[in-house]
């Protein structure tokens, strides 16, 4: 591929829709896409004639509605283009098959929102998000709803989050004399992964049924050595990697920026930021392209949160922000944001947001996968807490406290070398154990998983942003002194958020006890984390905001539990088979061939020693009951759940399923330690992590 003119080569951009859609066309799309103006449906089938037209030049012989149900993946359903026409076909697509598809709702998730009689569903275009053609399918960003118009996705909450910013940014725009025709919210999703070699991964059912490994004791050598971080990329890993920036860009993604990760055999990869909707789209196309291509490499790519126990875990830093369409990003302090009166209520109004909403936006990460970073051992922690910077930090003190306000210079650095340049010192220094921080002109919500969907925390964020924003305007639209007024709303809600800030170490040990103080929340997993959603405080926002109605919200959290205790159940299920089929079958064979080799030894003479093997014997003997009684209680566990019952059967995972997954896991890895690696069933830690890069 050659840049920058293959850039975006098999999407239905800009400039193609310019170049083939006849020019008053053009001009009714484009008011849709930028100015979010109602699509006006007469236009939609010459846009499907032309986009046929340019898929078909690019081979693709099919098309499809592309979409996001509630499983957190995407999903598509190929129709081809052809239709009889004597004895031969001819290639269309009409306006209707462009903007509407239907799609069995009762075969994907619903939360129970839905009845089943209803279970029609259908897609609908999003023409703020370009087509594309992929592998010879002409690929079309489509919403879902119900037969009801239910949302049965999480493209339309987002969409409607996106509206709900633009209208009330705008209205506290307008009050500081600013005027825009759109105001969207903009993510850069940073993306880590895992790459081990596929033979190896082969080899893990595990790994291949639930994404982590369930099993493994630690290597030798983890990430202690912090040699990996930025380490010189592997031939193979970077030939992964030019083959992914490739097919990336060939779908218009931004792919930014790579490098080694913490841990060994981990990964990562920055686009540049984009518009909400269009960031979530092409992340998911990416997490899809990461798997394709690592297959070509014959590497397989681990997308879970933690696929390796004792070294750190992967996620999705959501960088956030909100920008006009002429390119004003609201959240640019500018040179001097002690004077700065919009910027420091849109601060603010970021800050009572997260403040009031920890619970549903700490809600919006949760997951099985997720739950193994999150209030474990390991960056961030389970608590919501806002880092800005010494120099925003300094000046919410400032005005929280009442005193005058210092700025806080960016520093010029030196190295002590003189033909080096002097650089400039951020004021926004990195503090990397922050859940939610300000880094210069963007929130960085470092929660999200690897492989979460993206909109789930966006559209939260959007929500509770524009709930704030709402509250302002409806409160600065009387006021006479606009200045004057907004000033007092920030001292106001400054004071009454401020236990939301957190500067320091969110690792540090007192800082549990610290946010307990201050009364903020710390639940440690999904089953405890997601019933908050159900508060009417928080099932009120999104309604007030028009993003869920009440309905809906029920349902998505009542989704969010029935997943995650689907997701523990498969996990105990796969353990299970492991440890009875292959684990305890194998340690007992190698018990029996150290048994066989005591008794041939003391055949020969019976003083030989014995001991090594004799220990060896006892240990392994033991867990093996040990592990075989623990599988039983698990079964038998298992059994008496009832999945139907959401809240019980989530509580059951997190509290009883999962300690005792642990219980199993600790002992098999020490049968490990003790076993023949002759013996040992399946690739080890050390096989998997150093396969690539070792
Ligand atoms: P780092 O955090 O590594 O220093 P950057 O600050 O350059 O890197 O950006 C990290 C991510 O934040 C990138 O994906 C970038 O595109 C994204 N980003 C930058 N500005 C914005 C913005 N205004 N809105 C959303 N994301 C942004
Ligand atoms: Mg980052």
């Amino acid at each position: 591929m050659a840049l920058p003119q293959d850039f975006g080569i098999n999407v239905f951009n800009d400039r193609v829709q310019k170049e083939t859609l006849p020019s008053e066309v053009y001009k009714a799309l484009r008011a849709t896409i930028e100015a979010g103006k109602q699509l006006d449906v007469s236009i939609a089938g010459t846009v499907a004639s032309a986009m046929k037209k340019w898929a078909v030049s690019k081979g693709a012989t099919h098309y499809t509605h592309w979409f996001q149900p509630l499983t957190g993946l995407t999903a598509e359903k190929h129709d081809s283009f052809i239709e009889p026409e004597g004895d031969n076909v001819i290639m269309r697509l009409t306006g209707k098959s462009l903007t509407v598809g239907e799609a069995d709702a009762s075969s994907f998730p619903s939360g129970g929102s839905r009845v089943t009689y209803m279970a029609r569903g259908y897609t609908a275009w999003d023409p703020t998000s370009p087509a594309f053609v992929k592998e010879g399918t002409l690929y079309i960003p489509t919403v879902f709803v119900s037969y009801t118009g239910e949302t049965l996705d999480k493209k339309s909450p987002l969409l409607r989050s996106m509206t709900a910013i633009d209208k009330q940014a705008k209205r506290v725009l307008a009050l500081f004399g600013i005027n825009c025709k759109k105001v969207a919210t903009t993510v850069g999703p940073e993306q880590e992964y895992f790459l081990v070699n596929e033979e190896e991964y082969m080899q893990r059912k595990d790994l291949r049924l639930t994404g982590r490994t369930l099993f493994g004791a630690p290597v030798s050598r983890g990430q202690e050595l912090e040699d990996h971080y930025f380490g010189v990329l592997q031939k193979r890993v970077a030939d992964f990697m030019r083959d992914l920036d490739e097919e990336l860009w060939s779908y218009g993604i931004y792919s930014k920026t790579k490098h080694n990760e913490v841990a060994p055999a981990q990964h990562e990869m920055a686009p540049i930021f984009n518009t909400a909707n269009i960031s979530v789209d092409t992340n998911m196309l990416t997490m899809e392209i990461m798997k394709k291509v690592a297959q070509r490499h014959h590497l397989a790519c681990l997308l879970h949160e933690k696929p390796f126990e004792g070294i750190n875990g992967s996620g999705k830093h959501n960088n956030w922000s909100m920008s006009t369409d002429d390119g004003f990003n609201l959240l640019n302090p500018g040179p001097s944001p002690e004077t700065n009166t919009l910027f420091k209520l849109v601060l603010t109004a970021v800050i009572r947001a997260v403040d009031d909403y920890q619970g549903i936006l700490r809600a919006s990460v949760a997951s099985a996968g997720n739950d193994h970073r999150l209030g474990a051992n390991e960056a961030p922690p389970a608590i919501i807490s806002i880092y800005l910077g010494d120099q925003l930090g300094a000046l919410v003190d400032s005005i929280v406290k009442g005193v005058d306000y210092v700025p806080v210079e960016a520093q010029k650095g030196y190295i002590g070398v003189p033909e080096s340049p002097i650089f400039p010192k951020d004021a926004t220094d990195r503090n990397r154990t922050s859940p939610f921080a300000f880094t210069g002109n963007k929130f960085e919500f470092r929660m999200p998983g690897s492989q979460a969907n993206v909109a789930d925390a966006n559209i939260v964020l959007n929500t509770i942003v524009a709930d704030a924003f709402c509250a302002f305007a409806d409160e600065l639209e009387g006021a006479k002194d606009i200045q004057k007024a907004a000033d007092k709303i920030i001292e106001r809600e400054l004071k009454a958020h401020y236990r939301i800030i957190f500067n320091l170490d969110g690792y540090g040990p007192d800082w549990e006890q610290e946010a307990a103080r201050r009364g903020l929340l710390n639940y440690k997993n999904t089953a405890d984390a997601v019933p908050v959603c159900f508060e009417e405080d928080n099932i009120a926002v999104f309604v007030r905001q028009g993003v869920y109605t009440r309905d809906e919200a029920v349902a998505r959290a009542n989704i969010q539990l029935e997943n995650y205790a689907k997701t523990i159940n498969i996990e105990a299920l796969t353990m299970l088979e492991m440890v009875r089929r292959d684990i305890l079958p194998a340690v007992s064979d190698y018990v029996a061939n150290l048994c066989t080799n005591v008794a041939a030894k003391q055949a020969v003479n019976e003083e030989l020693p014995c001991t090594g093997e004799k220990q060896t014997i006892t240990a392994l003997a033991a867990l093996n009951d040990e592990v075989c009684a623990l599988a039983g209680k698990l079964e038998n566990l298992l059994a008496g759940t009832n999945m139907s019952d959401v809240a019980a059967c989530s509580q059951a995972m997190a509290h009883k399923v999962i300690p005792l997954m642990r219980d199993i896991r600790t002992r098999v890895d020490k049968m490990e330690k003790l076993t023949s690696a002759e013996y040992w069933p399946y690739p080890t830690y050390f096989d998997l992590l150093y396969s690539v890069n070792g």
